[in-house]
């Protein structure tokens, strides 16, 4: 076990912010990590995977444990399927790569995603028409008070719009070791309706798009649209899109006609929050080194050497102006640490 004192995050949240760890391990397999919750007398340790969805607001008094647990490995094939399990370690994107390069469908439209596997279900990652939800089978994790080891199947993960139970009530009692995909080895279940997508395979001339040709087409409209936090820090979307009552929306409907929104089941109306914040002027403006990025209102960025108040101060006012004019409160995605 080898734990490291007072170790800079800079490197490890591509937020970039200078936040520092009081204690630091990495672990590289579930029996090393039960091994460190043994001899570790402290208070209760935090897990970091890729530093992708966390914004640092100072330094973390506690011991940081990095997931760096690998493996990937189909388990299980039959009937046009593969059971495919990987470690909470693997990086998301690699892992897609590599379920396109052994013909398996289902996260194509993942692609790109930053972090780790293990974080994957944490918020139920998705984008462009997919969720994790959709293939997810089941994951381990142990239980970072007593160390044991416990399975959680869909039913018991509660997933829901970015959301699990373990950004609810199991928020930072777990470390996701392994997680069990379901995919496909053909045929594949296209994902294509996307508008973005839809005009990326056009212009290409595809019109029977494969699975590798759908990741692609979501590769290149990433790639346009958000920052990459190699170059400019940020931890992609900053804030949910709000789902609000029928009722409500009806009467913003009235008073803002151009009002872009989406049905989200159960009475419920799904407004862009990128939108909301865009009406209110916020996007491409910059305080100090703390922005909302100019392609994208939804994307707060560190420009360099903004600190995690700095941002956090930027999103409060956002909320606050988009809380005054619309009367709705937009809530973080990102996990404010
Ligand atoms: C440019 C950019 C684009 C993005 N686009 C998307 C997108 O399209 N869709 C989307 O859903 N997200 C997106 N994200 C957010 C992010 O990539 C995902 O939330 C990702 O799953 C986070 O993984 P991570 O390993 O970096 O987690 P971290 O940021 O390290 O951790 C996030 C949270 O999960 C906890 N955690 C991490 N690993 C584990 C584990 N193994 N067990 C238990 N808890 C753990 C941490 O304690 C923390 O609370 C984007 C981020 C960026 C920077």
């Amino acid at each position: 076990m080898d734990i490291q004192e007072n170790v800079s995050l800079r490197h490890l949240n591509t937020f970039g912010i200078d936040a520092r760890a009081q204690y630091y391990t990495e672990i590289h397999s579930s029996a090393e990590l039960q091994e460190t919750l043994r001899h570790w007398k402290g208070s209760t340790p935090f897990v970091l995977g890729g530093g992708s969805n966390i914004l640092f607001t100072g330094d973390v008094g506690r011991l940081v444990i990095r997931n760096r647990i690998k493996g990937r490995e189909a388990v299980r094939r039959q009937a046009g399927k593969a059971w495919v399990a990987a470690g909470g370690g693997e990086n998301w994107h690699e892992f897609v790569l590599w379920c396109l390069d052994e013909g398996l469908g289902g996260i194509e439209n993942l692609s790109l995603i930053p972090g780790t596997v293990g974080a994957a279900p944490i918020q139920n990652i998705g984008a462009y028409g997919v969720e994790l939800r959709d293939v997810f089978h089941s994951l381990e994790a142990i239980e970072l008070s007593t160390g044991m080891e416990h399975a959680f199947g869909r039913e018991a993960c509660q997933f829901g719009y970015r959301d699990s139970v373990f950004k609810g009530p199991f928020r930072g009692h777990y470390c996701i070791t392994r997680v069990v995909f379901e995919l496909t080895t053909g045929p594949h279940q296209i994902h294509s309706s996307y508008g973005a997508i839809k005009e990326i395979l056009a212009a290409r001339g595809i019109t029977d798009p494969t699975i590798r040709d759908i990741s692609e087409a979501v590769i290149a409209i990433r790639s346009s649209k958000l920052p990459n936090p190699v170059q400019i820090g940020n931890a992609g979307s900053f804030f949910k899109n709000p789902e609000i009552p029928q009722q409500q929306f009806d009467g913003l409907l009235e008073r803002f006609p151009d009002i872009v929104h989406y049905p989200a089941g159960e009475g419920l109306v799904k407004v862009p929050a990128g939108w909301l914040i865009e009406q209110c002027g916020w996007k491409g403006q910059r305080f100090g080194d703390a922005g909302c990025y100019e392609k994208q209102a939804l994307v707060l960025v560190n420009y360099g050497q903004a600190s995690g108040k700095d941002i956090l101060q930027l999103a409060q006012k956002i909320v606050d102006s988009v809380d005054e004019k619309f009367g709705v409160r937009l809530m973080p995605e990102v996990n404010v640490v």
